[in-house]
């Protein structure tokens, strides 16, 4: 993950609570639907599930297989974020020291309670 998503979720962790929007941002508003901007950077990337809307495309640069979030508004909707957030820090103050098998079960676990609702 960039560095600077994961210095983003590591202060949300922090704080305890999610931003909301962030229209101070120059690319706001980045995807249609848009709720809230804590997961700017979202915590599960790459999941390489369909699911949500990503989907795997070639780099127009180095025409590599890239995964792409364009179209997945998942991290991006306030009850989502809210889940995101509390999950996190359920699993382990230090963003860092969650593993990725724990991340992705996370989100399947929210997906999964969304269902439900
Ligand atoms: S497709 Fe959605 S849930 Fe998956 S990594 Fe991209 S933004 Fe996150």
């Amino acid at each position: 993950m960039h560095e600077k998503g994961r210095k983003l979720i590591k202060e949300a962790m922090k704080r305890k609570t999610i931003i909301g929007l962030d229209k101070e941002c120059p690319y706001f508003p980045c995807h249609e639907g848009l709720e809230d901007c804590t997961f700017c950077y979202c915590p599960f990337y790459p999941c390489h599930e369909m699911d949500t809307g990503g989907f795997e495309k070639l780099s127009s640069i180095t025409k590599e297989p890239v995964w792409a979030c364009s179209s997945c508004i998942f991290p991006h909707v306030r009850k989502n974020a809210e889940k995101i957030l509390k999950g996190l820090i359920e699993l382990d103050e230090n963003f860092d020291l969650i593993s990725r098998e724990n991340l992705l079960a996370l989100r399947k676990k929210i997906l999964k309670e969304n269902k439900k609702e």
